[in-house]
């Protein structure tokens, strides 16, 4: 344990407490497996918050950055490179969208977001200048720059950060006739995550995005799915709006887009839409960079022929059917779609529970206070995960 605690030690002394990992120090990793500097091997049940859904170390998406790497990695978008275009054409394919604009992470693809519903209020709308209203929905998350964090309901996202940017009015996420009831003239954009993930997994009642597209098209008001978390495979479909019979106006995309290798991320929408920019008033240095535009091509083709998300949805059926069978006095509630669930737990915290799994070789994590998001790579074997949430059967019943 020498190695684990030393760089634990490390890590304490130099880097800024934001994070409270669990004592695990991993050092590399192959498909749903990754190893400690001990030598100790575990299930990844946490994919890097779904970053990683085709596995560790896809050496398809490995062999494209080395050689992206070998060739170009950076130009600024000063310059056109000769990656970029490709990515963007097939990512709007697969979105069925017209036009994409890469960024890097995830909070700045929500924040270009916001940008692009604002311009478009003000030039397409016509909301008077200076009073755009963008709704969302209680539990979010979508990130943690000041404006994003401005308008979660989480104090710890909060706590200290303000004053924030005006402009954002939230209603329970699952109530349509509380969104309808907010919605004004001014309004702009909805925005939310079809499903929450951050929240716990949380789905809302059948109908609701239906209702949510409905309401946007009959007020003129963009719907916005930041699919960053649910998109790209993980809920068994394309994009979790996809399960609702849903197409939102602009898809906020991530995570996994970078197939785990780099930071990836995206605004896919309508030349319509993407079209209220104009050169100079928005940008970033890496956006767009030949490196992560090749990974994510070959992401994107990964995700073409359905075969990742119809594996999802299989094994998803599988994985439900072992999380109803969860010890049912250690839960009150299980919830899942495709390979991600969440876990309500009725006497321990998920803290103690994700703990305990990392001693019986399973990495979790828990979401908010008594709950516990699993959402293993979607490359994982059928036997894997039996055997992943069978410790989790496993632990429950000890404590
Ligand atoms: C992770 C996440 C984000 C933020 O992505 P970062 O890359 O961490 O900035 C935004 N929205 C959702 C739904 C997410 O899950």
């Amino acid at each position: 344990m020498d190695a684990t605690r030393n760089e634990i030690a490390r890590a304490e002394a130099s880097t800024a407490r934001n994070y409270h990992p669990l004592p695990v120090v991993l050092t590399s990793a192959e498909g749903a497996w990754a190893t400690d500097v001990e030598g100790t091997r575990y299930l990844d049940m946490l994919s890097g918050y779904s970053a990683l859904n085709f596995g560790h170390g896809d050496k398809e998406l490995l062999s494209v950055a080395h050689r992206q790497l070998d060739r170009l990695t950076l130009t600024s978008r000063a310059f056109h490179n000769d990656r970029l275009a490709t990515f963007c054409a097939e990512l709007a394919e697969l979105a069925g969208m017209d036009k994409v604009l890469p960024m890097n992470t995830g909070a700045e693809a929500v924040e270009t977001a916001i940008k692009t519903a604002r311009k478009w209020g003000y030039r397409v709308k016509g909301v008077p200048a200076g009073r755009a209203e963008i709704v969302v929905a209680g539990g979010n998350f979508h990130g943690r720059t000041v404006t994003v964090v401005g308008f979660s309901d989480d104090p710890e996202a909060t706590a200290d950060y303000g004053p924030f940017t005006p402009g954002f009015v939230s209603v329970p996420f699952g109530d349509a006739a509380a969104l309808a009831a907010a919605v004004t003239d001014d309004t702009v954009a909805v925005l939310l995550e079809p499903i929450q993930g951050e929240s716990g997994v949380i789905i809302p009642p059948p109908g609701y995005l239906a209702e949510v597209r409905a309401l946007c098209t009959v007020r003129n008001v963009l719907m916005i799915a930041d699919e960053i978390q649910s998109g790209l495979g993980r809920t068994g479909a394309t994009f979790a709006c996809d399960l609702a019979g849903v197409v939102p106006d602009v898809y906020v995309l991530g995570k996994a887009l970078g197939g785990g290798i780099v930071p990836l991320s995206a605004v896919v929408s309508s030349a319509e839409v993407l079209g209220v920019f104009e050169p100079g008033t928005h940008g970033s240095t890496f956006g767009g960079n030949p490196l992560a535009c090749a990974v994510g091509t070959a992401v994107v083709r990964r995700l073409r022929t359905g075969a990742v998300q119809q594996r999802a949805a299989e094994l998803g059926t599988l994985f439900a059917g072992l999380l109803a069978d969860l010890p049912g006095d250690a839960v009150t509630a299980t919830r899942s779609v495709g390979l991600w669930g969440g876990i309500d737990l009725s006497r321990r915290t998920g803290r103690s529970v994700c703990e305990g799994l990392l001693r019986r070789g399973v990495l979790a994590k828990d979401a908010h206070g008594a709950t516990i998001r699993l959402a293993p790579p979607l490359v994982i074997s059928e036997e894997d995960l039996r055997w992943g949430v069978e410790q989790l059967a496993d632990e429950l019943r000890v404590g």
